[in-house]
C-alpha cells in the first residue's frame, strides 16, 4: 500500500503540485485499503491523512495503511470536517499547491478549499490515480479471475431459465442472488434485453416477457474483493433466423479479431479499429455505437478506455473488456464481451463461457 502512495507522490513534480487530495472512494481504497463509503485522503509530500466520520472508526483503523486516521463527529459533512481538521490540527502540515480530482469535487467543496487556503492554489487533474492503477499486480489479477469465474458460473446456472415467457427482471434478480451467494457483490444492475430491446446497448432488465426466437442480451458482472468482472452474451431463444445469424457471426468475428490484436505495445485506438473496420466493412458501422471496451480496476468502467480516441498503449497487467456490438432499431442487437488480461506476447481471455451462437 505504501508503495502506491509513493507512486502518486512521484507524480507530484510533473503535475506541479505539493499535495494531492483524493475524493474518489475507489482511489482511496487502492491507495490505502479503506473500503468504507465516506472519507477524504490528503497525500502531502511526506505523509498522508485520512478523515472519516464516527461510523467508520474501527474499520478505518483496521484497514488503513500508510495514512494517519482522523475521525470527526457532530454531523458535519466530510468536506467541511476535512477543512476544519486542516485548519485546526497541528499534526497536519502541508504547503504548496494541492492537486484535486476535478471530476469528483463538488463546486461547494472546491470553493470552500479556495476560500480557506487562498495561498495554496488548486490544480485540477483527471485520471491521475486511475492511470497508476491500470497495471495490476498478481493479487489484483487473482481477484479479477475469481470474479470472472463466478460470472461464468452464474451465467451457466441461469441459462436454462432463459426461455419464452420468462421475465427479464426475474433473470436479473437471479443473477444478483446467485452472485451474492457465491461470495461476490453485485457490480451493476444486470442488463437483460430481449427481442427489440436487445437493440438498447444498456437495456436494464424490464418487466418484458421473453418471446420465442428472440435475441436475449445478458450483460452481467460482480465484484470480488473490490475487483470486477463484466461479461456479455447474446443468445437466441429458439432458432435463429438468417439475419440474426448474420449479425451474430459479424460481432463474434469482430470480437475474435480485436482479441487477436490485444498485446503489450498495441494502441487502444488501433484495437478498437480492428473490430470497427470489420463491422463497418460489413455495412453495420453506424450500428456499432459505442467504444470497443474499457479497463477493469476497482471500478467496472476503469482505465484505459478502448475506443477510437484512446491513445493509451497496452501494457502487461492491464485488464480490459472487448465488447463489440451491432444494434438495429426495431430488430434487436448483439454484443459479446469478455475480460482480457494483457500479457507480454498477447493476451489471455479470462472468461470461459463459450461464444458460439447459443440457441436455447
Ligand atoms: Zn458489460
Ligand atoms: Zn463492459
Amino acid at each position: 500500500m505504501e508503495q502506491r502512495i509513493a507512486s502518486l507522490r512521484r507524480r507530484f513534480r510533473s503535475l506541479g503540485v505539493a499535495n494531492f487530495l483524493v475524493k474518489r472512494l475507489s482511489n482511496i481504497r487502492w491507495l490505502c485499503g479503506y473500503t468504507g463509503s465516506n472519507g477524504i485522503l490528503l497525500v502531502t509530500g511526506r505523509d498522508a491523512h485520512f478523515i472519516t466520520d464516527g461510523r467508520y472508526t474501527n474499520q478505518a483503523r483496521e484497514q488503513i495503511r500508510g495514512a494517519q486516521v482522523h475521525i470527526y463527529s457532530g454531523g458535519a459533512n466530510v468536506a467541511d470536517a476535512f477543512i476544519k481538521e486542516l485548519k485546526t490540527n497541528r499534526t497536519i502540515k502541508f504547503r504548496g499547491r494541492i492537486g484535486i480530482e476535478a471530476p469528483f469535487m463538488t463546486v461547494d467543496f472546491y470553493q470552500l478549499l479556495k476560500r480557506t487556503f487562498p495561498n495554496c492554489g488548486l490544480m485540477e487533474t483527471e485520471n491521475i490515480i486511475e492511470d497508476l492503477m491500470m497495471r495490476k499486480d498478481e493479487s489484483e489479477i487473482k481477484s479479477i479471475r475469481k470474479a470472472v469465474k463466478i460470472t461464468d458460473e452464474v451465467f451457466k446456472a441461469i441459462l436454462p431459465q432463459i426461455k419464452p415467457g420468462a421475465i427479464e427482471r426475474d433473470l436479473a434478480a437471479e443473477i444478483i442472488y446467485l452472485s451474492m451467494k457465491s461470495g461476490a457483490q453485485n457490480a451493476f444492475d444486470p442488463i437483460i434485453a430481449s427481442g427489440p430491446r436487445s437493440a438498447l446497448p444498456h437495456g436494464i432488465a424490464s418487466d418484458r416477457k421473453i418471446g420465442k426466437n428472440e435475441f436475449v442480451t445478458v450483460d452481467m458482472g460482480c465484484f470480488l474483493d473490490g475487483y470486477p468482472s463484466d461479461m456479455t452474451r447474446t443468445v437466441v431463444v429458439g432458432r435463429a433466423n438468417p439475419k440474426q445469424r448474420e449479425i451474430y457471426q459479424l460481432v463474434h468475428e469482430a470480437q475474435a479479431r480485436a482479441i487477436a490484436a490485444v498485446k503489450s505495445g498495441a494502441r487502444c485506438s488501433d484495437v478498437d479499429a480492428v473490430a470497427r473496420d470489420y463491422i463497418t466493412g460489413a455495412g453495420y458501422g453506424d450500428n456499432f455505437t459505442h467504444g470497443l471496451g474499457h479497463g477493469l480496476s476497482l471500478e467496472v468502467h476503469g482505465r484505459p478506455t478502448v475506443s477510437k480516441i484512446s491513445k493509451t498503449v497496452l501494457k502487461p497487467g492491464m485488464v480490459v473488456t472487448i465488447e463489440p456490438g451491432i444494434y438495429i432499431d426495431g430488430f434487436g442487437g448483439v454484443r459479446i464481451e469478455d475480460d482480457v488480461l494483457v500479457t507480454e506476447n498477447g493476451c489471455e481471455v479470462l472468461n470461459r463461457t463459450p461464444k458460439d451462437l447459443i440457441e436455447l
